[in-house]
């Protein structure tokens, strides 16, 4: 798939492309850089840390990966967005750091919705338990921007439609019962290669596709 047509299929949509630029080289990068792109996602922190100075200045980069407190650093005040906070703990942690830094990260939260019990996220019962706590709302350096997922890895269609489906009714309700003075809790980051299509009739506003886009590039 080339870089055109697929921004073409998510125009209608409405929505943006977090390229997925994991273990690929920077001159393959640039070449998508070049070509218009500015937002590429990377999940492991030391290899958005080795990356970032040879790439213009300008990428916005997103962590979509699983992130470890010792980590952080790595990351808070470096990337435009992290897909990734599974926890409280973790949330905590950025929030201290990005004061530290005086800067405010924007954050998803990673839900579990896959039948898959390696996935990471919050399940819907622990984010209420969050969003509910005092704890939560002294946080003062974080920005919730919106929900991520990954759905199972399968060819059962109908099952990552309703997994996907099942993300954005979440969405829905937090965003009446927690968010709903917050403008800027809007984004529902679902899809990749394979299954983004889906993703985007079920209201995705961030696909994070990383083989399709780079594949022809080797
Ligand atoms: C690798 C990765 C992607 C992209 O996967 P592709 O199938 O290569 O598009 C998306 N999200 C996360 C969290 C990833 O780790």
């Amino acid at each position: 798939m080339t870089y055109e047509k697929l921004l073409q299929e998510l125009e209608p949509y409405g929505a943006r492309l977090c390229a997925v630029s994991k273990r690929r080289p920077p001159e393959q990068i640039k070449h998508l850089y070049r070509a218009g792109q500015r937002i590429f996602g990377e999940n492991r922190p030391q290899e958005l840390r080795d990356k970032r100075p040879l790439l213009p200045e300008d990428i916005q980069w997103h962590l979509i990966g699983h992130l470890q407190s010792n980590k952080i650093k790595y990351v808070v005040g470096k990337t435009e967005l992290i897909h990734s906070i599974d926890s409280f703990k973790l949330l905590r942690e950025v929030d201290k750091r990005a004061a530290r830094e005086e800067v405010i990260q924007d954050c998803l939260l990673q839900v579990h919705i896959a039948r898959e019990t390696a996935k990471f996220g919050f399940h819907e019962g622990e984010l209420l338990d969050m969003l509910q706590s005092p704890d939560f709302h002294a946080l003062s350096h974080v920005r919730i921007r919106g929900l991520m997922g990954m759905a199972t890895f399968t060819d059962d269609r109908e099952l990552i439609r309703r997994e996907f489906s099942g993300l954005r009714q979440m969405m829905e309700r937090l965003k009446e019962n927690f968010f709903s003075s917050e403008e800027h809790f809007r984004e529902l980051s679902m899809g990749m290669s394979g299954d983004y299509r889906i993703a985007l009739d079920e209201g995705s506003t961030i696909v994070r596709i990383g083989s399709l886009l780079f594949e022809g590039l080797d």
